[in-house]
């Protein structure tokens, strides 16, 4: 049994508390009587959130990503003297953008025979060298390829031991749980070694680190899931959930469904996915959920017209990831739908202004959690690590005063408040959890709490930007505490 106290407890009606008492990793009172027999806890005088949750990340990619070079903030210049000074065989570099402009002929000269994969920073498009090119027979005038031929080449590179799987989520989990992240909702399960194997790695870390991990089946390892127990799955840190597929791409490939396209480009987009309907009817007959990408406005009208046709069943929500773009018909199309979304705060500072450089028309809500919320839709915060960098306090940042990389204010009409933001990295970021004992200071809810040395409510905007997780406690641990 242990006692937290010399802290400023949030309890779900906004109200606080000045200690609480858990056991067995449950909450089990709040504002109790102090005995001096229970081993009370120190919160150094800080205040105290329900665990936040991660509503979308990639833990294994996140891991990779930070054991990686990243390029994003390098000259084309830069880029190609460390391709030639790095010796190795294979060389995956993290961070590169069009505005890079490297094509598969700036790579001759500093990569010999070495294949050089540049994933860009959306991850849905890589710069390949020829070498590659010729590695998996494609085709391609620039090196620059995207979606599936991108995925292809990413997935033919990214394979390495269990062991280095492993080191990946590892850091993963110790990085998150700096940034006060107790739990996460991943897509894993395909890009590595293979669904069992990487569930296999997931098991074998979660025994040595605490993290409340969701994962995503995604639907090219649906099958092997299936054989393996499929949805009756248990395991006390770690639950399998809905089916993850892609229905359209990224603005910044310029793939996402638009109602209005793109400059310089007849394309709308892609459906990503060309058997979409096949593996949405498998998903029904087995009783399923889906967990699917879509970014462009016109893409989730189509979507929708599509989940229209084959619902879930009855109590059961699907889950939308991303949804930046929406048109008016998009928004009243998803009235009352049985999903939820899971959204990007950070997005909105990274992808404005530049994204209405390449499309041909404003769409009709850009980033609308407002609206979306009055339409009783919850909506779940998250970065998608490693796009983006999984400090929630970054998000709830971006999401209240809507500015932009150029500093600029968009559309403040959806800006929301604080405490909503908060909501959605807490209550609301589980709503996809299987287990529901999560995301509110409550007895009988879990004892994941994320400690700031600062009350978010009140806290400045600059301050945001620095780092104020003073602990992180999972299932009444603490694993990690900023040192003094
Ligand atoms: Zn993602």
């Amino acid at each position: 049994m242990k006692l937290w106290t010399n802290g400023v407890i949030y309890l779900p009606d906004g109200t606080k508390a000045h200690n609480i008492m858990t056991h067995d990793g449950l909450i089990t009172g709040i504002d109790v009587t102090v005995d001096q027999s229970i081993e009370h806890m120190d919160l150094k005088g800080g205040y105290l959130y329900p665990g936040f949750t991660d509503a979308h990340l990639h833990l294994i990619g996140y891991g990779q990503y930070l054991s990686r070079i990243d390029i994003s903030n390098m000259t084309k210049h830069e880029i190609l003297q460390t391709i030639e000074n790095d010796k190795r065989s294979v060389i995956l570099l993290d961070g590169c953008t069009s505005m890079h402009n490297i094509t598969k002929t700036d790579l001759i000269g500093v990569s010999s025979a070495r294949f050089v994969l540049l994933r860009h920073t959306d991850f849905h498009s890589v710069t390949v060298n020829q070498q590659i090119l010729d590695k998996l027979n494609l085709v391609n005038d620039t090196g620059i390829l995207t979606e599936k031929e991108a995925q292809l080449a990413i997935a033919y590179f990214s394979k390495v031991s269990n062991d280095v799987i492993a080191s990946y989520l590892e850091r993963a989990i110790q990085m998150l749980h700096q940034f006060g992240i107790t739990g996460g909702h991943s897509d894993d399960l395909f890009y590595f070694n293979g669904y069992k194997d990487t569930l296999e790695v997931f098991i074998e870390v979660l025994k040595r680190l605490k993290f409340r991990t969701h994962l995503l089946v995604h639907h090219n390892v649906l099958d092997d899931y299936i054989k393996d127990g499929g949805p009756t799955y248990i395991h006390p840190f770690l639950e399998l959930g809905s089916v993850k597929v892609f229905f359209d791409g990224t603005l910044s490939s310029k793939t996402a469904l638009m109602k209005n396209g793109y400059k310089d480009t007849d394309s709308k987009g892609l459906y990503v996915t060309e058997d979409f309907i096949e593996i949405v009817k498998k998903v029904r007959r087995l009783g399923l959920t889906l967990a699917v990408h879509v970014i462009g406005d016109l893409g989730l009208e189509k979507l929708l017209e599509v989940l229209e046709k084959y619902p879930p069943s009855k109590n059961q929500k699907d889950r939308l990831i991303h949804t930046p773009w929406i048109s008016e018909k998009g928004m009243n199309m998803l009235k009352n739908k049985p999903i939820t979304i899971d959204a990007q705060p950070q997005f909105l500072y990274s992808d404005l202004p530049s994204a209405f450089d390449i499309l041909n028309q404003k769409p009709d809500y850009i980033f609308p959690w407002k609206t979306l919320a009055k339409q009783g839709i919850v909506v779940s915060f998250s970065s998608d690590a490693p796009v983006e960098i999984p400090n929630p306090l970054l998000g709830i940042l971006y999401a209240t005063n809507r500015r932009a990389n150029d500093n600029k204010m968009y559309e403040q009409n959806e800006s929301i408040t604080r405490k909503e933001a908060i909501d959605h990295y807490t209550i609301d970021a589980i709503a996809q959890n299987l287990k529901k004992n999560r995301g509110s200071i409550k007895i009988g809810n879990i004892a994941d709490f994320t400690v700031f040395k600062h009350d978010l409510a009140t806290v400045s905007d600059e301050s945001l930007k620095s780092d104020l997780v003073l602990m992180t406690i999972i299932d009444e641990t603490i694993v990690y505490e900023r040192s003094a």
